[in-house]
């Protein structure tokens, strides 16, 4: 039976061509700073971005701790959504690894933070305060169903961040979700914050990686904390190449995903048994809950529906994630209609 995997864009597998590109990576060593297929694909990131330079990473989480961590010293404050993917699910590694206090500013159901909320949490200089540091935002926005945050926010929010002389890091691990739900160029988005991180393994396919952008000097110093934290690599440009074809080839097609989400939601929409979320898809994502008439929680349901061959990502008692991605073609969105027609009705 075919698998659906609708769990999570993280799922997504290369591509042929990124496997093809892997066999003929020209490698060195990345530490000596000598893997040309690396350099090149930083390259290429800083100039997507906007930043003038950047740092291949093994991973989001490396990418936002690294970010952070070159900020913000021991016993600093950094701020950031209660609801976001730093706070939420990565291991309290600024907090573990770096000592760094975070203030966590309510979500509003359209990802933002408020700017009152951030104006008031930023720390005045008193001996009883952690001295804030920086602001973190993230777009598009996992917890808050996929939601995209437009430049005029980003801009708003960077101004006031900066005129109080405080960073900003933007987690973009779906920046280019985000670029293609607005139908602007990825820069919009990027040019208010210091620094970026995007993921290559998400909705890009690429099997491993994400890079983290910023200036010149920032990079530098994410460059020693990243060996620091174990993520110097070698011969690394095997995963890089897959990262190449990821930004030159898969970031203009991120907007069939979000179409197919959307003819999913229209077909669930239609079941009795299944509330879609008010406006969702946003983006590659939709979070629905189970309606009253069905009996069974969430978990059995998922069961039914592996059993049918298709996986999807269970988030609370009666509540799924339904994500979108290159593997997911008209034909799967056909399947997994029927699939829950049959189950929840
Ligand atoms: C996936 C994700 C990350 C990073 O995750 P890794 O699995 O460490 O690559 C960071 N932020 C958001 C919003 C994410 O969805």
């Amino acid at each position: 039976m075919t698998r659906i995997d609708l769990r999570s864009d993280t799922v997504t597998r290369p591509t042929d061509q990124m496997r093809r590109a892997m066999a003929d990576a020209e490698v060195g060593d990345d530490v000596f700073m000598e893997d040309s297929t690396v350099n090149s694909l930083q390259e290429m990131a800083a100039e997507r971005m906007g930043k003038e330079a950047s740092l291949f990473v093994s991973s989001g989480t490396m990418g936002n701790l690294i970010a952070i961590l070159a900020v913000c010293g021991r016993g600093d404050e950094v701020i950031l959504g209660s609801l976001s993917h730093t706070f939420l699910f990565e291991a309290g590694g600024i907090s573990a690894l770096g000592s760094v206090h975070s203030c966590q500013v309510p979500n509003q159901s359209d990802g933002t933070l408020r700017l009152e909320d951030v104006k008031a949490a930023i720390r005045a200089n008193d001996i009883h305060a952690p001295v804030t540091r920086q602001v973190v935002i993230e777009n598009t926005h996992n917890r808050c169903g996929g939601v995209v945050l437009t430049p005029q926010y980003t801009r708003d929010l960077a101004e006031l961040v900066h005129s109080r002389g405080l960073q900003m890091h933007l987690d973009g691990a779906r920046i280019f979700n985000a670029a293609a739900a607005l139908g602007v160029d990825v820069k919009e988005l990027t040019a208010p914050v210091d620094t970026v991180t995007f993921c290559l393994s998400k909705g890009l396919c690429a099997p491993v990686g994400s890079v983290l952008c910023g200036s010149t000097s920032f990079i530098e110093k994410a460059r020693r904390l990243r060996k620091q934290l174990g993520g110097g690599m070698r011969q690394v440009g095997i995963l890089a190449a897959a990262g190449k074809v990821a930004l030159t080839d898969m970031t203009s097609r991120l907007a069939e995903d979000h179409a197919r989400a959307k003819r999913l939601a229209a077909g669930l929409s239609e079941l009795n048994g299944f509330h879609l979320d008010t406006g969702s898809p946003f983006t590659n994502m939709l979070f629905g809950t189970l309606s009253d008439s069905v009996t069974g929680d969430a978990r059995s349901i998922a069961s039914a529906l592996a059993a049918e061959g298709i996986l999807v990502g269970v988030t609370g008692e009666r509540r799924f994630r339904l994500v979108v991605h290159y593997w997911i073609d008209d034909q799967a969105v056909q399947d997994t209609l029927m699939a829950f027609k049959k189950i929840v009705g």
